[in-house]
């Protein structure tokens, strides 16, 4: 009949899949790659007979809508030849990832059945190795580009994830870093909300149970020649006190009087 399914294999290989994502995977026609790292490619490659690797689609020079563009298509040919396809994406195949949505939505499209399993995101990684909770304060998440681009209306009392700040501002989505220049125009958006020296952290996870997650402390001031590749996140925390909101707190003076 042709279905698809994205699921998410987590951030670190081999420990956060779902059993469910893992089913999925086990039980596919032909299974769809897009993942972290080489090792993490061949433990799925472990799971079933045809995996295919999206990654070749990728090229430096080349917009990286038109890679998603080619994924979506291989994916969605095999839908139309009737194969129960996986797609599997390194973390949450829904969190700031453009190709599962949109190739759950054209098959859903076409009459297919297509669905999304959840997995481990880096956000989730960050919330256990950094101890935050995103109800303490709130939790802001921005693409590093997208407040570049927009105006953004910043909480300074909530925190604020930043990611992919490795390609900020990059508008021809065809490069895989973009330089200083590029970081200071970040900075420049987010000094209008935050003081040069606030402490902010760039986050990476680890993909491998082996490797050390990169926790970096620096000054806001330094971002602009930090290191940040593809795989950080950077992370703000707030800068002052919630404000109570005392009209409000003043209505509820009253019903509670009502109570
Ligand atoms: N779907 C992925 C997820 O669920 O985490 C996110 C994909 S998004 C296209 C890529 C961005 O995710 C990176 O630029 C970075 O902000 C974040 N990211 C990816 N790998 C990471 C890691 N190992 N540690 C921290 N953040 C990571």
């Amino acid at each position: 009949q042709g279905s698809l399914v994205c699921v998410g294999t987590g951030m670190t290989l081999g420990s956060h899949i779902s059993p469910i994502s893992r089913n999925c995977i086990e039980q596919a026609d032909v299974v769809f790659v897009l993942v972290a790292d080489g090792i993490t490619e061949q433990w799925i490659e472990s799971m079933n007979a045809d995996v295919r690797s999206l990654q070749p689609y990728y090229c430096e020079g080349q917009s990286r809508m038109l890679s998603y563009q080619k994924m979506l298509a291989a994916m969605i040919t095999e839908v139309k030849a009737g194969k129960n396809v996986v797609g599997a994406f390194y973390g949450h195949p829904g969190v700031f990832a453009w190709v599962p949505h949109k190739a759950i939505e054209m098959a859903r499209e076409e009459g297919y059945q297509a669905f999304m399993e959840p997995g481990i995101s880096a956000e989730d990684c960050l919330y256990a190795d950094l101890g935050i909770d995103p109800g303490t304060y709130g939790c802001q998440h921005y693409e590093a580009s997208q407040l570049i681009f927009y105006q953004t209306l910043l909480n300074p009392a909530a925190y604020l994830i930043i990611w992919q700040p490795g390609v900020a501002g990059d508008r021809s989505l065809a490069k895989f870093s973009t330089g200083p220049e590029y970081k200071a125009l970040l900075l420049e958006v987010l000094l209008q909300s935050y003081p040069a020296e606030h402490e902010v952290l760039l986050y990476e996870a680890a993909n491998l149970a082996i490797q050390q997650v990169r926790l970096e402390r620096l000054p806001l001031s330094a971002l602009v020649n930090a290191r940040i590749d593809l795989k950080t996140t950077l992370v703000i925390p707030p800068t002052r006190p919630m404000a109570p909101n005392h009209a409000m707190l003043e209505k509820l003076k009253q019903l509670e009087q009502q109570d």
